[in-house]
């Protein structure tokens, strides 16, 4: 890959790194441990019964929201780390170089098209 693609690229992850952050900082802690973990806040909406109903069913909204935010947000670090170490674009199950049309159309991808096929199969 040209370094004016992967340049093109570690912008789009840089952006996309802002996004989640952002998105995650709405209703969830980062963890101060773990700079890739947040934790959702519970929210108040006061203490009457329905508020608190209210309260757990926003809560469980926002963990499998945050579920999902993090796993994005780690693959994109992940892409980011693999640019700084120039292991950038290799399948990590077969170790075979990834499409470059496929990650100019998703830079966060760490498996090729055919292993990645392979997996929702099985699933
Ligand atoms: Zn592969």
């Amino acid at each position: 890959m040209d370094a004016e693609k992967l340049k093109q690229i570690k912008t789009q992850l840089l952006e996309e790194e802002k996004r989640l952050t952002q998105e995650l900082g709405q209703f969830a802690d980062r963890s101060t441990h773990n700079t890739d973990d947040f934790n959702a806040k519970f929210p108040q909406f006061g203490d009457k019964y329905d508020e608190n109903a209210s309260e757990v069913a926003t809560y469980s909204d926002e963990l499998g929201t945050e579920h999902t935010l993090e796993k994005e947000l780690r693959d994109v670090t992940d892409a980011l780390k693999k640019i700084e170490d120039g292991k950038y674009g290799i399948c990590k199950y077969c170790h075979k170089p990834i499409d470059e049309k496929r990650l100019l159309a998703r830079p966060a991808s760490s498996a090729c098209i055919s292993c990645k096929k392979q997996l929702t199969q099985e699933i």
